[in-house]
């Protein structure tokens, strides 16, 4: 007997490369094919008489074939069949490139269904590469919304479509895994029906219903992995962080200019939180160039007086690096009673005590015996090697690229667990925190330091890059800098860094008399340093990058920022690369240069240079596309995959019943889907 478990090469007949690429989806068993949902439709439920069809209109007509062929076309090179069809009203021409095979299979006198959008060719309308289908009472491929699935190579979707029609009679042995009463409350279907309507919904509604349920149970997932957390968070000890207020003084005391009052409540809450034995779980954010390393750099100072440990987490070995410079100037130099405190720089090309180097065994035996200090690195930090013996304070910079795992690494075997900090400039709307951050508390800078004026943002086509160039070299002359970022390529960092390559060559022919620096992320780290350091110190006046800046890098003399390939670019992304410049009291400028004439592409840079607010930006963007961009891939652990804006309502009663759900049932052993869910997701203590 088949069940939910069975194996789907036993219960299906599949080739080889079919079953590989199955496993590739995660598709091992009856119920992994019903649990994968697909991603759209294709709208052919309109059934229509030849009579009434229209050219490019998508429509499902039911027909007999009156002839078929097979030959092969263009020099012999592809194989394709034409028939000729009919129904009561009609025949009309089709034609199906690369599939002469169909020739055999289908046979004059055949019922068949074809779906597609039908264009006209030499004066009369014909169909080419329609979907086919023989007529039945529950077609499959044509005559209704025909879901779309994402699949691997070796997997074509009439085949994956037939695999899930055979799977589907078992749908209803699947185990509800939400609280029906909550179900039942929303209007919500359950997990069986929910399968039925998703794959082959018979209208609309049913295909919403099921999408309404998936963002329900994905959020909800989230809220009650969330609230786990910080549920077990609640129960563990952190080394309370005793206020120092001397110290606190002295620290501002050194800074060239006074805190922003966002900066100065962020400060403030993140103090009250470190003085507690319970740990901190809380987001710093605020938008590109808000100052929030100084805000962190000010609670790691406490940590480290009272001789604890603190680290703060860098994407890059190039910000790392920049963090730790930043700290030393502001606590080492000049020389004070009250800062004994050490800076450590620890990556893979660093291992830095202060301003001497060290062995990495050394320091690492240092760090193991509770060497006290601001430790400052990359992922190297978190080798299983490197062991903190009196960690009070953990600090993520960029906390989108770190995911769970990691920042749950540094806070595992510990008897203490660290204070948590994470920052962040991906500009999060408002509306959405709730959904994905449910079990964070939030500190937001929302001013900006005073003597910034908002960046001026332009396209420019391609026939305005002499121009663009002329106020390039202007703004050098006045003893500005630029940025120059290369398109984005996707297929590999060696394509990358040939065309970062290729825009130094061009900008040297351009600019003879100016110095120009190259910076990517195929270099080793003193190279990288170098380039940074001649940019820094303005011996080069041009930086030619890859998108290695995007995140963090803060040079304040630079006010040029070029973007080439803008349209490669997501929001956010962008609004990175526009927050490297603007930092300090200079006007500064971002000139987009792109030439594609898509509107859509258009548009959504020109939203990019009305809008300069992060977090502004962020809300029309959700507006405007969903936010697959935004927070698509990048946001570990936080993938959403059904969740959109229309679902936003849907946030407050998920979190009221994961939380129900919780107090009932914390270990949720009544529920081992849903614990399988989480595991994830919530940060392990043990
Ligand atoms: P982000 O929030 O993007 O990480 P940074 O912390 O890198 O921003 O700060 C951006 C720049 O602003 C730095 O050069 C920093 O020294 C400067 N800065 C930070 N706070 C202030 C302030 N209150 N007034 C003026 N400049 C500031
Ligand atoms: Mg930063």
């Amino acid at each position: 007997m088949h069940g939910l478990d069975t194996k789907i090469e036993t219960f299906f007949k599949l080739q080889k490369p079919q079953l590989a690429a199955l496993k590739k989806l995660g598709i091992f068993s009856v119920q992994d094919a019903l649990l994968y949902f697909p991603v759209r439709y294709l709208d052919f439920s309109k059934t229509q008489n030849l009579k009434d069809i229209k050219a490019g209109e998508n429509v499902t007509v039911k027909t007999t074939i009156k002839s078929i062929t097979g030959r092969f076309s263009f020099r012999g090179r592809i194989s394709l069949a034409e028939a000729i069809v009919s129904d009561d009203t009609g025949s009309i021409k089709v034609v199906w490139f690369n599939q002469g095979y169909l020739a055999k299979s289908l046979k004059k006198g055949d019922e068949i269904f074809l779906a597609g959008a039908p264009e006209p060719y030499k004066g009369k309308l014909q169909f080419t590469n329609p979907i086919y289908e023989k007529v039945s009472d529950f077609p499959v491929h044509t005559s209704r919304l025909v879901p779309v699935y994402r699949l691997k190579n070796g997997l074509y979707p009439k085949t994956f479509r037939n695999l899930i029609k055979a799977c589907l009679p078992l749908k209803d042995s699947l185990d509800e895994i939400l609280p029906m009463e909550t179900l039942e409350q929303h209007g919500l279907p359950r997990l069986s029906q929910t399968v039925g309507f998703s794959h082959f919904p018979e209208s609309p509604e049913q295909a919403e219903a099921a999408k309404k349920r998936l963002a329900f149970e994905e959020i909800f997932i989230n809220q009650l992995a969330a609230h786990k957390t910080r549920l077990i968070l609640q129960k563990k000890k952190a080394h309370a962080i005793g206020f120092d207020q001397n110290l606190a003084k002295e620290f501002l005391h050194r800074l060239p200019f006074e805190l922003t009052p966002g900066q100065k409540k962020a400060a403030w809450e993140i103090l009250q939180d470190l003085q507690k034995n319970m740990p901190m779980n809380r987001l710093l954010e605020g938008d590109v160039g808000s100052g929030k390393t100084l805000v962190a750099l000010m609670a790691a100072v406490q940590a480290s007086a009272k001789g604890f440990q603190a680290v703060f987490l860098a994407p890059t070995e190039i910000l790392a690096k920049q963090h730790f410079e930043t700290a030393k100037k502001v606590v080492m130099e000049p020389k004070s009673l009250n800062f004994n405190t050490r800076c450590i720089l620890l990556t893979q090309g660093y291992s830095i005590v202060n301003n001497k180097p060290i062995q990495k065994p050394r320091l690492r035996e240092e760090i193991k015996t509770g060497m006290p200090g601001l430790y400052f690195g990359t992922h190297a930090l978190l080798q299983k090697t490197v062991k903190f013996k009196k960690l009070a304070l953990v600090i993520i910079d960029e906390q989108h690229r770190w995911g769970v795992e990691q920042r749950a690494k540094l806070i595992q075997s510990q008897n203490r667990v660290p204070h948590l900090l994470s920052l962040s400039a991906t500009p999060i709307p408002r509306t959405l925190k709730l959904a994905m951050f449910g079990e964070l508390d939030i500190s937001q800078i929302k001013t900006k330091p005073k003597d910034r004026k908002p960046i001026n943002t332009r396209l420019v086509e391609p026939d305005g890059r002499a121009k663009a160039y002329q106020f390039l070299s202007e703004q050098i002359s006045l003893g500005r800098q630029a940025f120059v970022i290369t398109p984005l390529i996707e297929e590999s960092d060696v394509l990358g860094v040939k065309a970062a390559k290729l825009e130094l060559a061009a900008l040297q022919k351009t600019f003879p008399g100016l110095k120009i620096g190259l910076l990517h992320g195929k270099m080793k780290s003193k190279e990288k340093e170098a380039a940074m350091a001649d940019f820094l110190a303005n011996r080069t006046q041009i930086l030619v990058a890859t998108s290695v800046v995007e995140v963090g890098v803060d040079v304040p003399n630079a006010s040029v920022m070029v973007i080439e390939g803008a349209e490669r670019f997501g929001l956010s992304q962008l609004h990175q690369f526009r927050g490297r410049v603007g930092r300090a009291e200079h006007q500064s400028y971002c000139l987009l240069f792109t030439s594609n004439e898509k509107a859509e592409s258009r548009n959504r840079l020109e939203t990019f240079s009305k809008i300069s607010d992060g977090f502004e930006l962020a809300e029309a963007d959700l507006k405007s596309r969903g936010f697959g961009e935004l927070y698509g891939q990048t946001q570990a652990g936080w993938n959403l995959k059904y969740f959109d804006p229309a679902y936003l309502s849907l946030v407050e009663p998920a979190k009221q019943a994961a939380m129900g759900l919780l107090k009932e049932n914390f270990d949720l052993e009544r529920h081992p889907e849903l614990n399988f869910r989480i595991k994830d997701k919530i940060i392990h203590f043990e």
